[in-house]
């Protein structure tokens, strides 16, 4: 999502160039000063790939140079014993599917607080945007059940998800897969998979 990906993720990572390099916010950084940021799309995303929005950072995309697919990246990794490596996404993105909740649920309690109080921190939106006059109108959540992630449905997915899901696609197997899984592209600040708000009930009611 848009907003995500500005504030947490563009914004830090410029601040620690700026530092690498040695001129800290608002210092001019010179002309022909700059990072080269390796970001790792592959052939079936080009469409994502894009340069950054200042010249102290450039956009180097290697699967691309390469000419290597999604297919062939898990090729490779299974290759090395690194099949299981998970795809590349934020940690309280909403496009998890249950299996990544859990995984942080299960593994890092303390990300999983993390995560439950991002999601708490969301509910009635953006803070400066509602200052701005642009507030939500429902609630926002992270999970896709509309339930404060803490109580979300993550060990099974419920049967108003699955017609929730029915509704915006067609083809049973890949809806199941995503519930579980995500969806299948992975993220990064230069390619953010999704252009939306999280899930949100536009009749500030929790389903
Ligand atoms: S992984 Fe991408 S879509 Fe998900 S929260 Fe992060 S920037 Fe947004």
């Amino acid at each position: 999502m848009q907003r995500s990906t500005g504030e947490y993720k563009i914004k830090p990572i410029k601040k620690k160039v700026r530092e690498l390099l040695g001129y800290p916010h608002p210092q001019r950084i010179p002309k022909g000063v700059f990072v080269e940021q390796w970001v790792g799309i592959s052939t079936d995303e080009f469409h994502r790939a894009k340069d950054a929005d200042v010249r102290y950072m450039k956009n180097v995309h290697p699967l691309i140079e390469m000419g290597w697919s999604r297919s062939d990246c898990v090729r490779y990794l299974t290759s090395r014993a690194l099949a299981d490596t998970p795809k590349s996404s934020c940690l309280g993105c909403p496009f998890h599917g249950n299996a990544q909740w859990r995984h942080i649920r299960d593994t890092s309690p303390a990300e999983w607080q993390d995560v439950v109080a991002f999601d708490a921190a969301i509910r009635k939106g953006n803070a400066r945007a509602n200052a701005a006059g642009n507030k939500l109108l429902g609630q926002a959540f992270l999970h896709r059940s509309r339930v404060p992630l803490s109580e979300a449905p993550i060990d099974h997915v419920t049967a108003a998800e699955w017609a929730a899901m029915q509704q915006e696609l067609t083809n049973t197997e890949p809806a199941l897969e995503e519930l579980e899984q995500g969806v299948i592209d992975g993220c990064s600040p230069w390619a953010c998979r999704g252009e939306v708000a999280p899930v949100q009930d536009d009749f500030g009611l929790a389903s």
